[in-house]
């Protein structure tokens, strides 16, 4: 097949820290995301995207959270390694979509940064990485700030 599409998700529980990192850039926030790696949930849901899209299986079973390699590193490090898997396998990345959910703080002036970040670790133009927000209206745990949510999409295609 010449093109293929996936879809990635991810959730992670916010607590103290003194930044938040989402699509590899460090924003100012009270709070920040609780994981084995760095928490970014944008960067594993889009990871998660673009294995799916190749049949490659999920960030979970390739960058496990019992491997104490990804203990604390930058989920930069989950993307770079995807492309490469990706680009083996005969596929070249076409483009992503994706959104944040969480009520708080406000991240469109930060989405430039986060899109040039991504398609720059990516190997792939900045044009082609696309992200958005949402609150979820005070609803949810997403809505009461205990957690911070993402969503993407991604399409590839053969070389
Ligand atoms: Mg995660």
């Amino acid at each position: 097949m010449k093109f293929r599409i996936g879809i990635g998700y991810d959730l992670h529980r916010l607590g103290p820290a003194t930044s938040l990192i989402l699509g590899g850039i460090q924003i100012p926030h009270e709070k920040g995301l609780i994981g084995h790696s760095d928490g970014d949930v944008l960067s594993h849901a889009i990871t998660d995207a673009l294995l799916g899209a190749c049949g490659l299986g999920n960030i979970g079973e390739m960058f496990p959270d019992t491997d104490a390699r990804f203990k604390g590193v930058s989920s930069m490090q989950f993307l770079q390694k995807t492309a490469e898997f990706i680009r083996k396998k005969g596929y070249e990345i076409g483009n992503i979509d994706s959104n944040i959910l969480a009520e708080r703080p406000k991240l469109l002036p930060h989405f430039p940064a986060m899109q040039a970040r991504i398609a720059e670790v990516l190997g792939i133009p900045a044009d082609n990485v696309h992200v958005k927000a949402k609150t979820m209206e005070h609803l949810g745990i997403v809505g009461t700030e205990e957690a911070i949510a993402a969503e993407a999409v991604a399409l590839v295609y053969l070389e």
